[in-house]
């Protein structure tokens, strides 16, 4: 059995034990504890005093406030942590407290009563940790984590922006590939689809007309002297006509209908859906009336016709070739029937286009085997009805068809670059003639060679037009080179080289067919020509038609105005003759004198009489 005081003793020594031991936990804790009763610290542990940078065992006995910034501070804190206290609740908050040396540290703070049910008598424990670090490397990762939100931000607008640039790259490539697929199918000028399209239109309407057993017709527009209005006015107004026409053409067609430019001047029409040969008419009536009316292009007002050729499917062809090439074909007929008409495809016509193909082949060998020879036709002073020139006229000699028309096998010889050596064959042969009437003592003046507009756009044309004069021995003086109005206008700047060229060779130059281009005025003036041919086309009706008479009447005035000696060409009576007389017209041509011969008859029916003639016209 154990005494009291024993186990008092034992009590005692274990109480002191515990004290020890919490002793030793308070003395060593890595975190600040203070104990304060009546606002003023009764103990702190060491921890507390050194965060608060206060000497050991020094703090022990201050007032409550010397950890704050300000005794207001202290009475505000009080005033928050007192309340709760005093419920018995532990108080968990985060503030700045004061140093010793002024300085300052954030701290989580943590306060409650020692004994709840006396917090004021009992005294209250205050637990502080330093934060600082916490914080700072809790502000890092707040500030890291904007940052990289930041750069998220930044990288995700700028994927976008990459995305929409992207995207635009897309669209532009699609554009581009869209066009080139546009370019590839249809015509720059107009805009219309191009042949190749045209082709795949017109194989599937013949697939549609073969599957109802219904009809496709091709329509096949020329623009008749077209050619003119490109040479005269320039290429920019030809474009520009081209353009409306390709508009009107728009206009009359129908749901389902194509127009294709073919090239140059020529569309065509594929009408599909039952299109037979009635519809085509009404078609074709439809675009000879509003292609006619004139155009209103760069201040002059044009007109021009369509020559119309018509193949239908099934009758005149079966396949897109056959159709395209028949339709073609009439309208070459349509053209050599006066123009400005339609004609739909024919047998007739079928040999009349094998023939021409026979013709152009055939053309080729003409000159090699002496098939070309060259008719003269006289040219008269009106006042003295006198000779002074002769106009060489080529003429081909066919060996089953017999003789063919200038009219006829130029065109082709043009089409093909024959006339390139059919033209220097003419000024050879002319010259060698000329020559020959000379040793001979004939003078029928100058004689006169037909220049087309391909050759006179021929590089060097003065070069060997100079050479083949020299070599023929002939004085250039005697020779004229006739172009027509509509070469004449055709790049003036390259055209009045030229000219000059030929006329420093002393070759006179004329312009053939005067009145049917559109020149002017001030064209005429500049270049270097010494004649003007009225047109036959304006001979014809004088002097009974008022037009014709006053159009022929103020190109002599205008000749004459430009020091230009006149001929009237197509003269094929008396009447006329009088006229021309009358108004001061210098020469005449035409049947009324004499057609074109061959060399010796223009040299037997006229040499009498040609010594007197030689003094005065060379
Ligand atoms: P052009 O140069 O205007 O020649 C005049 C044409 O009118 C000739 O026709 C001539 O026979 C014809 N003619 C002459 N007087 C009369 C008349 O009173 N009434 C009628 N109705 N006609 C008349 P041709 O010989 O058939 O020549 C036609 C065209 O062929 C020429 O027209 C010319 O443009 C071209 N041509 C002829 N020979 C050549 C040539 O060697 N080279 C070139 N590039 N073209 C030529
Ligand atoms: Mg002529
Ligand atoms: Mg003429």
């Amino acid at each position: 059995m154990k005494t009291a005081p024993e186990a008092r003793l034992r009590e005692e020594r274990s109480l002191r034990h515990m004290l020890l031991k919490y002793e030793a936990i308070l003395e060593n804790a890595s975190i600040g504890i203070g104990f304060t009763r009546d606002q003023r610290f009764e103990h702190v542990n060491p921890r507390f005093e050194e965060m608060l940078g206060w000497p050991r065992g020094t703090l022990a006995g201050q007032p409550g406030y010397v950890v704050w910034r300000s005794r207001r501070e202290h009475a505000e804190i009080g005033a928050y942590v007192g309340p709760l206290l005093a419920r018995g609740q532990s108080v968990d908050f985060e503030h700045e407290i004061l140093r010793r040396d002024g300085g300052s540290f954030l701290a989580r703070i943590r306060a409650k009563s020692v004994d709840p049910t006396h917090p004021t008598r009992g005294g209250t424990i205050w637990i502080v940790e330093d934060i600082t670090e916490h914080r700072r490397s809790v502000e890092a990762l707040r500030r890291a984590h904007d940052e990289l939100e930041i750069r998220v931000r930044e990288r995700t607008e700028a994927l976008a922006e990459a995305n929409a640039r992207l995207r635009d790259e897309i669209a532009e490539r699609e554009t581009a590939e869209r066009r080139i697929r546009h370019l590839a199918h249809h015509d720059v000028l107009t805009g219309l689809p191009n042949r190749r399209l045209l082709q795949k239109r017109l194989e599937q309407a013949l697939a549609a007309a073969r599957e109802d057993q219904g009809h496709a017709a091709v329509v096949f527009i020329d623009l008749d002297r077209f050619k003119t209005i490109n040479d005269s006015l320039g290429h920019a107004v030809g474009d520009a006509l081209l353009k409306a026409v390709a508009l009107r053409l728009g206009e009359v067609l129908r749901p389902g209908d194509t127009v294709a430019r073919f090239g140059g001047d020529e569309f065509v029409l594929v009408l599909g859906e039952a299109a037979g040969p009635e519809d085509a008419v009404a078609v074709a009536d439809r675009l000879l009336e509003c292609l006619s009316l004139p155009y209103d292009i760069t201040g002059y007002s044009l007109r021009v016709t369509p020559s119309i050729g018509i193949s239908v499917f099934p009758r005149d062809g079966e396949d897109a070739q056959t159709l395209l090439s028949r339709a073609d074909a009439a309208m070459y007929h349509a053209k050599s029937d006066g123009r400005h008409c339609f004609r739909f495809f024919t047998e007739h016509i079928q040999r009349a286009s094998t023939q021409r193909l026979q013709l152009e082949n055939e053309l080729h060998g003409a000159i090699a085997r002496g098939e070309l020879l060259l008719h003269y036709q006289p040219r008269f002073d009106l006042l003295h009805r006198e000779l002074v020139a002769a106009e060489a006229l080529v003429r081909w000699r066919h060996p089953r068809r017999g003789m063919i028309s200038p009219a006829e096998f130029i065109p082709l010889a043009e089409e093909t670059g024959l006339i390139h050596p059919i033209g220097r064959w003419v000024l050879e042969e002319a010259c060698r003639q000329q020559r020959a009437w000379r040793e001979r003592g004939f003078l029928p003046g100058s004689v006169a060679v037909n220049l087309s507009a391909q050759q006179f756009r021929s590089a060097d044309l003065a070069g060997w037009v100079g050479t083949v004069i020299g070599d023929a021995g002939v004085d250039p003086r005697t020779i004229e080179i006739e172009i027509t109005e509509s070469t004449l206008m055709h790049d003036s700047g390259q055209t009045l080289a030229t000219l000059r060229a030929l006329a420093s060779l002393g070759i006179r130059m004329s312009i053939d067919d005067f009145g049917t281009g559109y020149s002017s005025l001030a064209y005429l003036k500049r270049f270097p020509v010494h004649l003007l041919k009225i047109d036959r086309s304006f001979v014809r009706d004088i002097p009974a038609d008022p037009d014709d008479a006053t159009i022929v009447r103020a190109i002599a005035g205008l000749a004459a105005s430009l020091g230009l000696r006149v001929v009237a060409e197509g003269v094929e009576n008396e009447e006329q003759m009088r006229f021309l007389q009358g108004i001061g017209c210098d020469e005449g041509q035409g049947f009324l004198f004499a057609p074109a011969m061959p060399a010796d008859e223009l040299e037997r029916r006229f040499a009498r009489g040609s010594a007197t003639r030689s003094a005065r016209e060379c």
